[in-house]
């Protein structure tokens, strides 16, 4: 087995499902030591358990709301204090919130902003003291397609993405002289719990997929491992000179102008 994160220390957030799920067991595998961070313990215990007894490493389950400063910054100290400090933070935390702007409530426009812009943004402040103490950091925020395109009935969630790629461009350039390297990912349609989710909630599921599956020049739709490959590159020294930009996983889809 490769250790491309030998002797890091890892947070994810949104670590009990999907992609944060897939992020934490890979980067356990490559020899981090991982928080996994999330709403409850329910999954991110049973995860940090598994992943303690496969790969040795002593990952740790985090219970904290991302919208909450306090709760985070109970919750860095509480990994801060289990590992001695930080060097990678992954902020994958997220919620679809796809509403007709005029029917959108003021809770779902909050609710969108602070859990997908306000969330990454909390997490970052209470890691960067410390990361900026030892002049060492990578953070990758996990972002989306629709942080670059428009797609119809979808709002307000591609205007916290954007919002996302912005801290990270913005915050990227800001301590890039003093060893911090933050970059975002951005995933098109990936078959997590919340995509299911999504497609459930269709009027025909099963003809969504296939739609979904044909918009995409690869025919399939993606997978949480294939985001969490992209994640180690970024947060491992592999791409120390990446800063403040963001990679596109959608299978080339954010390409095509016609079908
Ligand atoms: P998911 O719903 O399967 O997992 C999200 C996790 O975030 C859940 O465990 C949830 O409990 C946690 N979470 C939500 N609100 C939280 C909060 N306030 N505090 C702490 N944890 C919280 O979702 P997913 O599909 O794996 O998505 C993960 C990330 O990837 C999100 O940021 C999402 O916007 C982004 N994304 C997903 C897709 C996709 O197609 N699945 C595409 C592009 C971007």
């Amino acid at each position: 087995m490769s250790e491309r994160l030998k002797q890091k220390t890892a947070v994810v957030t949104g670590a009990g499902s999907g992609i944060g799920s897939a992020i934490a067991s890979l980067f356990a595998r490559q020899g981090a030591r991982v928080a996994l961070l999330d709403l409850t313990a329910e999954t991110t215990e049973p995860l940090a358990a598994q992943l303690r007894q496969q790969t040795g490493q002593p990952c740790i389950a985090c219970v904290a709301d991302v919208t909450q400063p306090e709760q985070v910054a109970a919750g860095v100290r509480q990994v801060e204090d289990a590992f001695g400090h930080i060097d990678i933070l992954i902020n994958c935390a997220g919620v679809n919130v796809f509403r007709d702007a005029l029917a959108l409530t003021e809770d779902e426009w909050q609710r969108c902003i602070n859990v997908n812009l306000q969330g990454p943004y909390n997490l970052i402040r209470s890691v960067l003291p410390g990361m900026l103490k030892r002049q060492y950091g990578n953070i990758v925020n996990v972002a989306s397609v629709h942080g670059h395109k428009i797609i119809p009935g979808a709002f307000p969630y591609p205007v916290a993405k954007h919002g996302l790629i912005g801290l990270t461009r913005s915050l990227g350039v800001e301590y890039a002289s003093q060893g911090i390297r933050i970059n975002s990912i951005s995933p098109g349609l990936i078959m997590t719990p919340a995509a299911e989710a999504w497609l459930a909630s269709c009027p025909d599921p099963a003809a969504e997929r296939q739609r979904q599956q044909n918009l995409l020049p690869c025919k399939r739709i993606g997978e949480p491992d294939e985001v969490a490959y992209t994640a180690l590159f970024l947060a491992s020294d592999e791409a120390r000179f990446i800063n403040a930009t963001d990679i596109v996983i959608d299978g080339g889809r954010s390409q095509v102008y016609h079908d």
